[in-house]
């Protein structure tokens, strides 16, 4: 399976997060069998949880699954950019591999605006690759904006 084809997966994940009105953000970690162990979407509204995140969802989910609060040679793919609130989590966890679509330049840890992830010193660093279908990712975030900026001027 290719990174395109989760990246689709974790398109479709972020679809149901936009359905709820939440940010449209998924992720999905498989495992090195390339067997989904965790998946996730965007709730915080829905769960007045600011750390639920899609990978903060996912990564549990991960752990829950496989028994185990290391979640080694395990890819996480996530239609954004990580925060420094998720790439903590992947760090602790020790995701193998980090795969994400669009880029971040207002909070994004894999270096768009900060580099978490590649820090010099930290104990754990995991592959990135960035901007997997990134156009698809960020449309669907810059169309979900747009429509709530829409929404929000016909209700004032
Ligand atoms: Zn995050």
């Amino acid at each position: 399976m290719t990174d395109e084809f989760w990246m689709q997966h974790a398109l479709m994940l972020a679809k149901r997060a936009e359905t709820i009105g939440e940010i449209p953000v998924g992720a999905v970690i498989i495992d090195d069998n390339q067997q989904i162990i965790g998946e996730g979407f965007n709730q915080a509204i829905l769960q007045h949880n600011p750390s639920a995140h899609a990978e903060m969802i996912a990564i549990k989910q991960a752990g829950q699954t496989i028994n185990n609060y290391r979640l080694v040679n395990t890819t996480l793919y996530v239609t954004l950019e990580p925060c420094i609130m998720c790439a903590g989590a992947i760090i602790h966890s020790r995701i193998k591999r980090v795969v994400y679509g669009a880029s971040d330049y207002k909070t994004g840890a894999a270096g768009s605006f900060i580099d978490i992830l590649a820090h010099p010193g930290i104990n754990h660093y995991a592959e990135i690759t960035g901007g997997v279908l990134a156009g698809e990712c960020s449309n669907l975030l810059s169309d979900f904006f747009k429509q709530r900026r829409l929404q929000k001027k016909l209700t004032d």
